[in-house]
C-alpha cells in the first residue's frame, strides 16, 4: 500500500481512541477510532478518504488549467 503525500496518522495517540463505538463516517460499521477531528473513523476509511481528497484536488486543478487555456487561447 502507498502511503498519502501527507504521511499517515498517528492513531497510537489515545486521542484516536474512545470508549465509546460509533458508525464510522465513512463506512458507517461501528469503530471506537476517532479521525483528528474527533469523528468517528477507521484508520483505513480515514486513510483513503485523505487519498481521494487529494486525488479530487489535483483533478479540481487540472481542470481548472484547462478552462483557463481555454478563456486565454
Ligand atoms: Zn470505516
Amino acid at each position: 500500500m502507498t502511503r498519502p503525500p501527507t504521511g499517515v496518522l498517528n492513531w497510537r495517540d489515545g486521542r484516536h481512541w474512545s470508549e465509546r463505538e460509533l458508525p464510522c463516517r465513512y463506512c458507517g460499521r461501528p469503530t471506537n477510532l476517532r479521525d483528528s477531528a474527533r469523528h468517528p473513523a477507521h484508520k483505513l476509511c480515514a486513510e483513503a478518504a485523505i487519498r481521494q481528497q487529494i486525488a479530487d484536488q489535483a483533478e479540481a486543478y487540472e481542470n481548472e488549467r484547462l478552462t483557463d487555456r481555454e478563456e486565454h487561447p
